[in-house]
C-alpha cells in the first residue's frame, strides 16, 4: 500500500468499495445516485472504483470521473482476477477512517439504502449488512438453489453463522475492516469471511432490485463453484462425510461376505454372482473416486495457499483528492 506522504489529503471518513467489471451502461448512473446520497451526509467519504480487468469502456469512465470528481480513486487491475479479488483490492486501497460500504455497480444493491447502514453503525454496530426482503428479476431456480445453499452452510459453518440471502452489500467499521483484511487466502469466499470477522453485526432489510443495465456474470457453472469455495474454505465436512460413507459401504460389505460364506456354506457354491460381483467393483470404485475427488478439491486448495503469490497485481492507482464535504461539519 502507498505511504502515507506529508502533502496527502485528508482521509475520508468512509469508503465505498465498488469493484466493476465491464460495467460502462451502468457507472454513470451508479455514480450519480451514489452522490446523491452520500452528499446528503454530514460525512466526508471517497468511492474506490475497482476495474477488474473490463473489456469494455469502464476503465475510462472510472478515470473520467476521477478527473472531475476529487472524491474518486481509482484501482485499475492488471486482468481479470474475479470480484471477491477485486473486491479486496478496494477494501486494501480504502482509506476511510471510519469504515468502509461494500456495492455492486449495477445498482442491484440500491446506493439510498447506505444511509440506513450508517445509521446502524451510530448505534453502535460494527456491521450492517442489508439482507434481501425481496429478490426481484431472478427465476425461482436461482432463488430455490440460493436458498438450499445458505440453508446447508448454515449446518456445515458450525461456529461461523453465514446470514441468509445477504450478499457483500455491507457497512464495515475500520476495525472489522483491519480484522478482515488478515485474511490474506487465495480462495475468498468473501460472505464467509465476513462472518468468520465478527463483531457486533445487524441486518438491514431492503428489496433487492433487478440488474439496472448489462449482464450478470453469474452463471450456473460460477455459482456451484462459488458454493464449493464456500464449502472448502469452511468446513472439513466433506472429508468427514467421506469417511462415514466408506465406512457405511465397508460395514455393508462385510454383511454381505458373511451372508455368502454363510450360503456358500450351507448350499454350496453354485458359481454364479458375476452380476453381484460387478455390482458391488462399480459401487466401490464409484464410492473410491469420489471420495478420491473430495480430497482433491481440498488438495488443490492446499496446493494453491502454499504458492504465497499476491491476491492482485494492481496495474494503475488514482487515489481520491481533497475530499470536499458539500455541507459544513
Ligand atoms: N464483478 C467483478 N469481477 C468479476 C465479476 C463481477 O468485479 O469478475 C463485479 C460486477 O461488476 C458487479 C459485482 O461484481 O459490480 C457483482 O457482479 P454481478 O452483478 O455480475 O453479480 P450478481 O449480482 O449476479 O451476483
Ligand atoms: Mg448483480
Amino acid at each position: 500500500m502507498p505511504d502515507a506522504l506529508p502533502l496527502d489529503p485528508p482521509r475520508p471518513a468512509l469508503s465505498v468499495v465498488v469493484p466493476c467489471y465491464n460495467e460502462q451502461e451502468v457507472l454513470p448512473e451508479f455514480h450519480r445516485r451514489l452522490g446523491a446520497v452520500l452528499s446528503a451526509q454530514d460525512l466526508p467519504w471517497e468511492v474506490v472504483y475497482v476495474n477488474d480487468g473490463s473489456r469494455d469502456a469502464t476503465l475510462g469512465l472510472m478515470l473520467d470521473l476521477a478527473a472531475t470528481d476529487p472524491r474518486v480513486a481509482v484501482v485499475n487491475l492488471s486482468r481479470n482476477f474475479g470480484k471477491e479479488i477485486a473486491l479486496t483490492a478496494g477494501l486494501d486501497h480504502a482509506r476511510g477512517n471510519e469504515g468502509v460500504v461494500v456495492i455492486d455497480a449495477d445498482l442491484q444493491d440500491p446506493p439510498e439504502v447506505i444511509p440506513e447502514l450508517l445509521a446502524a453503525w451510530r448505534r453502535g454496530f460494527d456491521v450492517a449488512y442489508a439482507q434481501r426482503s425481496a429478490r426481484h428479476g431472478e427465476g425461482w431456480l436461482k432463488r430455490a438453489t440460493a436458498a438450499g445453499f445458505y440453508r446447508l452452510m448454515q449446518r456445515v459453518g458450525g461456529r461461523v453463522a453465514l446470514p441468509p440471502d445477504t450478499g457483500d452489500f455491507r457497512f464495515m467499521s475500520r476495525r472489522a475492516l483491519d480484522a478482515l483484511l488478515q485474511l490474506r487466502e487465495q480462495h475468498r469466499f468473501m460472505k464467509g469471511l465476513f462472518a468468520w470477522v465478527g463483531f457486533p453485526a445487524v441486518a438491514v432489510p431492503y428489496a433487492r432490485a433487478p440488474r439496472a443495465a448489462g449482464t450478470t456474470k453469474w452463471n450456473w457453472w460460477k455459482l456451484w463453484n462459488l458454493s464449493l469455495e464456500g464449502i472448502t474454505s469452511f468446513t472439513l465436512g466433506p472429508l468427514k462425510l467421506a469417511s462415514y460413507v466408506g465406512l457405511a459401504v465397508a460395514v455393508l460389505a462385510g454383511l454381505y461376505i458373511v451372508q455368502l460364506l454363510v450360503r456358500t456354506l450351507v448350499f454350496g457354491n453354485e458359481v454364479a454372482g458375476y452380476p453381484s460381483l460387478m455390482a458391488v467393483v462399480l459401487f466401490m470404485g464409484g464410492v473410491q473416486m469420489m471420495m478420491l475427488g473430495i480430497i482433491g478439491e481440498y488438495l488443490g486448495r492446499i496446493f494453491n495457499e502454499t504458492k504465497r503469490r499476491p491476491l492482485y497485481i494492481v496495474e494503475r492507482h488514482l487515489r481520491s483528492g481533497m475530499v470536499p464535504t458539500e455541507r459544513p461539519l
